[in-house]
């Protein structure tokens, strides 16, 4: 099951909405993005009745 989130780019500060796949549970991984092109570290957090959140930060701190 597919879901989209809105997640703020830690490098150009655009909002940015990528596909996410909460039925995998809590991941983190690296996505490049869509804007700028550089490598978001992606933490994706699924909740209650598996409603995902998307946070990120610069993956080299
Ligand atoms: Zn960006």
């Amino acid at each position: 099951m597919i879901q989209t989130a809105t997640v703020t780019c830690p490098y150009c500060w655009e909002r940015v909405e990528l596909s996410v796949d909460p039925s995998a549970g809590d991941q983190d991984y690296v996505e490049d993005c869509p804007v700028c092109c550089q490598p978001m570290l992606l933490h994706l957090r699924v909740g209650a009745r598996g409603r995902a959140r998307l946070e990120a930060e610069r993956e080299n701190g």
